[in-house]
């Protein structure tokens, strides 16, 4: 057994982790639309949110409650309710994890390296507040070949109603107006 090949590993991983925290401050301290203390996070987000959109957690596989999730609406950031992710992008990637292949606007997220599993992975931020929501891979579907892996603790969806641009036509022929 070749004992140094552990050791070699430990010290590029903690290498990797110096270059990922020094990303992750220069991250942290860009100016955003929306920026809170770290108090007023804490006191906004669950455990579980906080820990995923403010300490770049993953919730475990097949955890997130908008894994399945079929209906058709846009999925906001939980920090600050920019639209992240329409349901007409959402697929099933069969990872464990809500999956998109385009954000709702380019314009919306912020991707930097990370180097928190010891090899490059490519961060999704939210652009408006910094919230950690995932991250991007290159194996997803057409038409982009992007798998955008969110985390659902760091997305809250909002259901298309029949007022919203998206259903108003077919509301407008298909739903009464009187509640049954
Ligand atoms: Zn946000």
């Amino acid at each position: 057994m070749n004992v140094r090949a552990p050791r070699l590993i430990l010290i590029a991983s903690i290498a990797a982790g110096l270059v990922a925290s020094a990303l992750a401050q220069e991250g942290a301290s860009k100016p955003r639309k929306v920026m809170k203390t770290d108090a007023e996070w804490r006191k906004q987000l669950t455990p579980n949110q906080y820990a995923v959109t403010r300490q770049a957690d993953t919730e475990p596989r097949g955890t997130g409650k908008l894994l399945h999730n079929k209906a058709k609406g846009i999925y906001e950031c939980v920090g600050c309710d920019t639209p992240l992710f329409s349901s007409k992008t959402k697929f099933e990637s069969g990872t464990g994890w809500p999956s998109f292949f385009a954000p709702y606007d380019q314009a919306n997220v912020e991707t930097s390296t990370d180097f928190k599993l010891g090899y490059a992975r490519t961060e999704v931020v939210c652009k408006t507040c910094g919230s950690h929501l995932g991250h991007v891979f290159d194996d997803g579907p057409a038409p982009t070949g992007l798998r955008f892996c969110m985390n659902s603790a760091a997305l809250k969806f909002a259901k298309d109603t029949p007022a919203s641009p998206a259903s108003k036509d077919k509301a407008d022929k298909d739903q009464p107006a009187a509640p049954k």
